[in-house]
């Protein structure tokens, strides 16, 4: 049977963030893909416009039609925009019991637009952070939710640990945004701390970076790897997508999300 995956995100109509990036990843991953609106960004490669949050309503019967004909095998969060979307989704998602990465988009990087209302950050903390199955941070994303300062490594584990004094079953802390050769990730599970590390890349086109990787992770999961597995196939796969990105578009453009996987990967005994 094939996997199926399912997103809670935003619309971005350049394809680069958001859905489009979420359902090509999980498209290319051999992951049948569902995807539910929670808002609509007006957007191309070189500016934001505008930013519609859907009713929590809508969202609500997006996610029952879903899933009263679907049993995602893994599920990920990405823009919400506020905090009655944000209680929506983690009853949902808790409800049905699916495994989900919430990745914690609060604004889009190229433009500072907020796709997430001030008040969803408690409703984040309280209502989906406890059940999510890993928390994908970036250090602004992590600084946001803990309050902490997260500018070196060792700031961004006493970040991680926080969040999961906050509830977070896993974590991954991205090293994106901080200095030094290698990116390196700090995904702590469990009792486990293990550091993901990939040379960094000096890319301009990494829109929807932060997107492509929580959509790969999901993917990995949905195909039945562990979290660790999931998070190293996912970084290694994204550093291809970000090196090989394709730029289209006059602005900053998304990934390469067509990088072929690595042969003996996920999907590839199907
Ligand atoms: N979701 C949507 C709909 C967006 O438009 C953006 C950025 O523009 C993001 C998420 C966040 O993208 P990134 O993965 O680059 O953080």
């Amino acid at each position: 049977m094939v996997p199926v995956a399912m997103t809670v995100a935003g619309v971005d109509p350049s394809g680069g963030a958001g859905i489009a990036a979420d359902l090509k990843t999980f498209h290319q991953h051999g992951v049948y893909g569902c995807s539910v609106v929670a808002l609509l960004t007006v957007q191309n490669t070189t500016s934001l416009r505008r930013v519609e949050v859907l009713p929590s309503e809508l969202v609500a019967q997006q996610l029952d039609a879903v899933l009263e004909d679907f049993t995602p095998h893994a599920a990920k969060t990405g823009a919400l925009g506020s905090s009655a979307v944000v209680e929506v989704v983690a009853g949902r998602l808790s409800a049905a019991g699916i495994g989900f990465v919430l990745d914690p988009v609060r604004i889009a990087k190229q433009s500072d637009a907020v796709l997430l209302d001030g008040a969803a950050r408690q409703a984040m903390i309280d209502r989906l952070l406890p059940c999510a199955a890993l928390v994908t941070a970036n250090a602004p994303e992590a600084e946001w939710l803990t309050e902490l300062q997260v500018r070196n490594d060792e700031q961004a584990e006493r970040a991680a640990e926080r969040l999961r004094a906050l509830g977070a079953r896993a974590v991954l802390v991205k090293g994106g945004h901080l200095e030094g050769e290698q990116s390196v990730d700090l995904l702590l599970v469990g009792q486990e701390r293990h550091a993901l590390s990939a040379p960094r890349l000096n890319a301009r086109h990494t829109h929807g970076a932060g997107c492509t990787l929580s959509a790969a992770i999901t993917a990995n999961l949905a195909l039945g790897a562990s979290l660790l597995v999931a998070c190293q196939r996912a970084k290694h796969w994204v550093s291809q997508a970000i090196a090989s990105a394709p730029g289209v578009g006059r602005g900053v453009c998304g990934l390469n999300h067509l990088q072929p996987l690595p042969a003996g990967g996920p999907g590839a005994a199907r």
